[in-house]
């Protein structure tokens, strides 16, 4: 295997601008990289190896010509398949969807394109960002690449595994309660949620639309925060997108990398850890802990009494919006129609395409947030998850007023086997409880790999910061990642064992 598809983003990047190599040749080693491992991986819905060579070419042209390109001009990226690309196929992991080409593009995928990133393809996912496993995807199961027995996380399971199987340096996500962050544990890679607001909803396809943000999946963090300003900012197309540019993130990433924490406050969770923690995850916890803290980090901690009622109240808001955003698939606009033979009204219609289109979990939330929607329950289930939502809320505040960042475990265990949890769906829910209070709040989370289990699968750990302060999660992340690297003498995902390549 070329070593293109081991190096960063970050490093594939400068050689790129040095001329050391083409975009051409970055691209083609990603594409033979996913003929190679991705029978077994499953990552992709959807290659698009002539469109991504095209871009590639287009930007080697242009760099010859002496343009002034973009610093990641010509380095590859996988996009979940959430997020809307003209005239590549988009299915949100479902069948209702299937064969579906979007005549435009999301803000961001415009955002890329115009920065000169050849796409590879669309990622697989849970059926409309629903799940923690990729297995309620009506396109089959994504594998782990530590292991091909065990889920790679959801829902952005196939953006998370493509990058921690080296078939992408970069990939786009989607986080409505932890979609980005909970994937990136599991596979040992880096994930990050942004502050709600500063990455562009217009053209992701709609889960729940307060709670839902893109963001980067990569395997550093410094590439994260590359990918993140590249992506974010102002759109006017988006109605709750933030009007003020993104801070320095990159900066930040690099300020961060020299290790030195000096005078940053570190807020230790006290309800996100305990029961229902993996020991290896608790252990990782405290050793990572104590690395901040030697860094020169201030460890305080802090408590959130409120976020024990976040999971339900996240239960509640989430299928609340979700059962109004989908209502629009309705077989008469988009993807799948199905016609009854008999009497085909258009109501009929419109039930058989929506029993067929939709699969079990998206059915479940559906019926769950029309009821708590409904006359007579608005109030006792609706209305008291939003006032829940605001006691999480001020949690935080209380918090940060202590702390410059907050820190977690990003999920309770490590990667379960797949089909483990997939008749419970509480079980599945429950693998979200550290990171959905930070889409609650609107806050933006980061998770890195901070180290194996006792069962030889990868850790997360989660940083939190304020709103508008990404720039903390990225100089938090960076120093320890580097300080953790020193010890591994490289990255986690080095350790992962190499997986059978087909020819
Ligand atoms: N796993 C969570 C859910 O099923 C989060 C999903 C997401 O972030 N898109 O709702």
């Amino acid at each position: 295997m070329s070593d293109l598809t081991r190096i960063s983003a970050a490093t594939l990047a400068e050689k790129l601008s040095a001329g050391e190599v083409s975009s051409v040749e970055a691209t083609q080693a990603h594409l033979d990289r996913i003929t190679a491992v991705d029978g077994a991986v499953h990552a992709f819905l959807h290659v698009s190896a002539d469109e991504a060579l095209a871009t590639a070419a287009d930007v080697d042209q242009r760099r010859a010509a002496g343009e002034d390109l973009h610093a990641l001009a010509g380095v590859p990226i996988a996009v979940k398949d959430v997020v809307v690309t003209k005239g590549l196929p988009t299915t949100a992991g479902s069948k209702i969807l299937e064969g579906w080409v979007p005549p435009y593009d999301a803000t961001l995928v415009e955002r890329i394109k115009a920065a000169g990133l050849p796409i590879l393809g669309k990622t697989n996912m849970d059926e409309f960002a629903m799940g923690s496993s990729t297995e309620h995807s009506a396109y089959g199961n994504t594998h782990n690449p530590w292991d091909l027995t065990r889920i790679p996380g959801g829902s952005g399971g196939g953006s998370a595994a493509a990058v921690a199987a080296y078939e992408a340096p970069l990939a786009i996500g989607t986080d409505t309660g932890g979609s980005i962050r909970q994937p990136g544990a599991v596979t040992g890679t880096v994930g990050v949620k942004p502050t709600y607001g500063s990455v562009s909803r217009y053209g992701l396809i709609a889960m729940a639309s307060s709670l839902d943000q893109a963001g980067p999946v990569t395997r550093t963090v410094l590439d994260s925060a590359l990918l993140h300003e590249l992506i974010g900012g102002h759109d006017p197309l988006d109605s709750t997108s933030i009007a003020e540019p993104l801070p320095g993130l990159v900066a930040a990433a690099r300020q961060g990398a020299t290790g030195d924490l000096t005078g940053v406050r570190v807020g230790v969770i006290r309800e996100l850890q305990g029961e229902g923690y993996q020991a290896g995850v608790l252990a990782r916890f405290q050793e990572s802990l104590a690395i901040l803290e030697a860094a020169g980090a201030t460890i305080v901690e802090v408590s959130c009494p409120h976020f024990e009622y976040a999971l339900g109240a996240y239960y509640l808001i989430m299928p609340s919006e979700a059962s109004s955003n989908l209502a629009k698939f309705d077989g008469m606009r988009f993807g799948l129609r199905v016609v009854p033979e008999d009497n085909p009204t258009a109501e009929r219609v419109m039930s058989a395409t929506r029993g067929q289109g939709f699969g079990d979990e998206v059915k479940r939330r559906i019926i769950l947030g029309t009821y708590a929607l409904s006359a007579g329950y608005y109030d006792a289930y609706y209305g008291s998850a939003q006032k829940v939502r605001t006691l999480i809320q001020r949690d935080f505040d209380a918090a940060f007023a202590q702390a410059d960042v907050l820190v977690s475990p990003t999920a309770p265990t490590t990667a379960f086997k797949l089909g483990e949890k997939l008749d419970d769906p509480l079980a599945m829910y429950l693998n979200d409880v550290a990171t959905i209070p930070a889409n609650l709040a609107g806050v933006p989370g980061l998770s890195l790999p901070n180290g194996l289990s006792d069962d030889g699968l990868p850790v997360g750990f989660q940083v939190l910061a304020p709103a508008k302060a990404d720039d903390r999660l990225y100089r938090v992340g960076a120093a320890l990642e580097a300080l953790l690297e020193k010890n591994w003498g490289g990255p986690l995902l080095s350790q992962a064992p190499e997986l059978e390549v087909a020819r």
